[in-house]
């Protein structure tokens, strides 16, 4: 029987314990597996190798990403290690411009100094892609929407440059999940992601999936998982399973929330931009309709300067200043001293990411309440104000 997104959430990958009839999968914490006699394993040999609470988050990641073969792993950093170690000495990325700032740390301070190298390129623009193109090319690497400029990235038209000629496609699809967009379905050749974001959705648990479609990236993928050893343990593995169940009917609410407050912002006078794909005088508004499901619900804005930025984050009341996105809960962050600190501010500027850049993601408290929380802190961090 094939079944609609909504109920796979639900019953996708292992749907309970069959075992026992238990209806959540269980956690099965244990480090190694009986074996019958030399060589007679039931299917399970040690934990990095194989967990089965692992295994189902496994299987529903593959299964929502439609794609074929699923990985979970320690964080969404350790997935996109994992990932980079596909590559050797002299091959090259080309990575979207605006990227989560710990993808971009791992290139520069880890994969160079191996001899893996990568430009960075406005994948938005796709004459530009198929311009960076050249033979030591491996892979081309998106994050669509980008970090932290909601940049909009044509997955479809990328993933034809780059199957023309021989590369990968790789696409970081935290800020959306498969609930919203499918990138293996417009031609992805592996998907990433941080389950530490909605994908838990509770900002509890740190995790990392990917999700492949074809078999000799898998095993490849498969064997640099055991080989390196980043892997899920079986109690996140738990929370990450658990937090899925629920991932239709919160980004239903993310989005909506978002929505609204972009449309606020954006005729609110406080913001000198607003970087949302949802709002029709975005840039990627279009092919984000066509290419996902949803918009998503992380906002960007420039304050304008007649508010002090810093006084802003001190003077929200309901909405958290912290790290990370896609929690419940909303939270406000800093890129240009947070997130996308390792990233020099030269590059900061050229791709604007300014210091009065606020990025914002935006839970499922209500609306309301986030605007009225948003409008007392930026009325409260009126410059020359008492
Ligand atoms: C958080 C994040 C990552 C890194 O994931 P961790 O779970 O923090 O290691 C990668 N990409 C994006 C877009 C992220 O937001």
């Amino acid at each position: 029987m094939s079944i609609k997104l909504d109920s796979l959430l639900i019953h996708g990958g292992v749907d309970g314990d069959e075992k026992t009839g238990a209806v959540a999968v269980p956690v099965y914490q244990t480090s190694t597996y009986k074996q019958d006699g030399l060589g007679k394993t039931r299917g399970w040999e040690y934990s990095r190798t194989g967990n089965p609470t692992r295994d189902a988050l496994e299987k529903l990641i593959a299964e929502l990403e439609q794609g074929e073969y699923g990985f979970a792993f320690a964080s969404g950093l350790a997935a996109i290690n994992t990932v980079l170690s596909l590559f050797k000495t002299d091959d090259k990325l080309i990575v979207s411009d605006n990227i989560y700032g710990g993808t971009f740390r791992i290139l520069e301070n880890v994969f160079k100094n191996f001899g893996i190298r990568y430009e960075m390129v406005n994948t938005a623009d796709i004459p530009s892609v198929e311009r960076a193109i050249t033979d030591d090319v491996r892979a081309i690497y998106v994050e669509s929407p980008a970090n932290p400029l909601l940049t909009v990235t044509d997955i479809k038209a990328v993933s034809e440059i780059a199957h023309k000629h021989g590369k990968l496609l790789i696409v970081d699809n935290t800020f959306l999940t498969p609930y919203l967009q499918r990138p293996l379905t417009l031609g992805a050749d592996i998907v990433v992601h941080s389950g530490t974001k909605y994908l838990g959705g509770h900002s509890d648990t740190v995790s990392g999936l990917a999700a492949v479609k074809d078999k000799s990236i898998a095993d490849r993928l498969y064997y640099l998982q055991n080989a390196i050893g980043g892997v899920l343990a079986p109690w996140d593995s738990f929370l990450v399973l658990r937090g899925i169940k629920t991932l239709g009917v919160r980004m239903e609410r993310h989005v909506k929330n978002a929505q609204k407050i972009a449309r606020w912002l954006e005729s609110s006078g406080f913001a000198d931009r607003v970087y949302y794909p949802g709002l029709e005088s975005d840039p990627g508004y279009e092919i984000q309709n066509r290419q996902a499901d949803g918009p998503g619900a992380m906002i960007s804005f420039v304050l304008n300067e007649k508010y002090d930025y810093r006084k802003f984050f001190e003077k929200l009341r309901l909405i958290t200043l912290a790290e990370s996105l896609g929690g419940v809960e909303s939270l406000v962050c800093h890129p240009a001293s947070m997130t996308h600190a390792a990233i020099s501010p030269e590059i900061r500027r050229k791709v604007g990411i300014l210091d009065e850049l606020i990025r914002l993601s935006v839970g499922i408290e209500s609306a309301d309440d986030l605007i009225q929380d948003i409008e007392q802190a930026v009325k409260a961090s009126e410059k020359g104000a008492p």
